[in-house]
């Protein structure tokens, strides 16, 4: 049986960088990355550009090809875990193998959403979450040259992109009447559905795939409305729910993921959690919650391998913040997009392709849409994230001209500090933080 100090269930944002803060507190002790994906870690984001022939898998790493060896990590990779002993601190892998480890990480990340629907079976649906499922996406393309896009969210838009990069004919299906609705409101939603339109995509909106049609292989699909789409290939991109099946009935507390304190530490002694698999603090809404971005996974990550190696440290927080380029159109989303009650103030500017939109509760930002101009958005996202009283200037922040200098001179010196943001994703970083950038670039 192979014994380990530290154990890692997850060889991405949340396991790696649990590994980085065990290495920078603790040189010595044994680390052990369990993973069921075949690779080295790879930024899952970039799948879209793998499948767009843009990247190869050495142009996606996460870090370099050597990184295990020069921390000294073992990584396990191809390898389910399949059995969680938490009380005999053992791990089951589906080859048979045993681990023995002191402190456990669970960074077991998200897993797609499949509706039940009739006809899945079929060959040519697909998820797209995975390295392995942008492959197998890329060899089914030369079965024919139009898709069905279940989900017109984050996934669903990103695949579908591809998909036209690729010179594939795609219809996007969306349950809810807009597409991107969980981080846009209606006005940017529409910009959205435009630049979409524009690609010669057709976007469906209030409707559900009820079957997908073939024998052996996908010949198309039967909307609700019995509207019958032709297409040779289905993504199903509904989103995913955190990856708990390996814990489920070990004796951790589970909600809808993980329920972790602000140690990142779960509810069972010397086992901690982050990523996609927890619900996590959310600084915006002040409760836990699922935030499936990778910005909260490696922070969460970090954290969680700090107080494992024993030094503390505490989750500061996340919020949904989502920065992407669609169709060529730059979109930033933070917090509350759409207000839940009339209890919050909205400030929007907007100009053909360009919107902005604040929402305020008390006089501090509680959420933000940048739809065209993203410009300012490290700012603006750097007074909600440090819950800045923005009463006094307010109406200044969505002007062109807003900038840094704009802010009362105690804020911009004290608070922001001197430096212009270099990023909206590494505005997500406590200040003591290394900056990442998941993108590759
Ligand atoms: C197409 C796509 C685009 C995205 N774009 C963005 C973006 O633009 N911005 C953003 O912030 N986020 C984006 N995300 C989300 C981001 O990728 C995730 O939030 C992030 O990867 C979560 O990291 P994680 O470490 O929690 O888990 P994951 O990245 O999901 O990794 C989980 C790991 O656990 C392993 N694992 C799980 N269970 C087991 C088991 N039983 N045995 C062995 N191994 C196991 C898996 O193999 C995997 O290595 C995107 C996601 C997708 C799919």
């Amino acid at each position: 049986m192979l014994t380990t100090k530290y154990l890692l269930i997850g060889n991405s944002a949340g396991g790696i960088a649990a590994a980085e803060a065990i290495r920078e507190a603790d040189s010595a002790g044994s680390v052990t990355i369990v993973t069921d994906e075949p690779y080295p870690a790879y930024s899952r984001p970039l799948i879209s550009k793998y499948l767009s022939q843009e990247r190869e898998l050495d142009t996606m790493l996460f870090r370099p090809a050597d990184f295990y060896a020069a921390n000294n990590i073992q990584l396990l990779a191809g390898k389910k875990a399949i059995e969680l002993d938490l009380k005999e601190h053992k791990l089951g892998l589906e080859n048979g193998e045993r681990i023995s480890w002191q402190r456990l990480l669970i960074a077991s990340g998200g897993t797609p959403i499949v509706p039940e629907i009739n006809g899945l079976d079929n060959r040519g649906v697909f998820s797209f979450t995975t390295l392995d499922d942008a492959k197998a996406i890329d060899e089914f393309l030369t079965y024919g040259s139009s898709a069905v896009v279940i989900g017109g969210g984050l996934i669903g838009i990103s695949v579908t992109e591809t998909l036209v990069k690729r010179g594939i004919s795609v219809s996007v299906v969306e349950m809810k009447d807009r597409i991107l609705n969980t981080i846009l409101d209606e006005t940017g939603s529409a910009i959205a559905t435009e630049a979409v339109k524009k690609a010669g995509v057709r976007s469906i909106v209030n409707q559900t795939v009820a079957e997908i049609k073939g024998e052996n292989l996908v010949s198309g699909v039967t909307l609700d409305n019995e509207e019958s789409i032709p297409c040779s290939l289905v993504v199903v991109a509904i989103g995913v729910v955190p990856r708990v099946d390996l814990v489920q009935g070990a004796g951790i507390e589970v909600n809808r993921g993980i329920v972790v304190d602000r140690t990142m530490a779960t509810s069972y002694p010397d086992v901690y959690a982050c990523g996609d698999a927890v619900e996590a603090y959310d600084f915006t809404l002040d409760t836990n919650r699922a935030i499936p971005i990778w910005p909260s996974a490696y922070i969460g990550g970090r954290v969680a391998g700090f107080n494992m190696a024993g030094v503390s440290k505490e989750y500061g927080g996340g919020t949904a913040l989502n920065s992407l380029t669609y169709f060529g159109l730059n979109i930033v989303s933070a917090g509350i997009v759409v207000p839940p009650d009339d209890g919050y103030e909205a400030l929007s500017v907007a100009n053909g392709e360009i919107y902005k939109k604040l929402l305020l509760k008390d006089d501090v930002i509680v959420g933000m849409i940048c739809v065209g101009d993203i410009d300012k958005a490290g700012i603006l996202y750097s007074l909600m994230r440090e819950k800045t009283d923005v009463g006094e200037f307010k109406y200044k922040l969505l002007e062109d001209d807003f900038g840094l200098v704009s802010l009362p001179q105690e804020l911009w010196q004290e608070r922001l500090g001197a430096p212009p943001l270099v990023g909206v994703v590494a505005t997500a970083l406590p200040p003591e933080e290394e900056v990442e950038d998941y993108s590759g670039e």
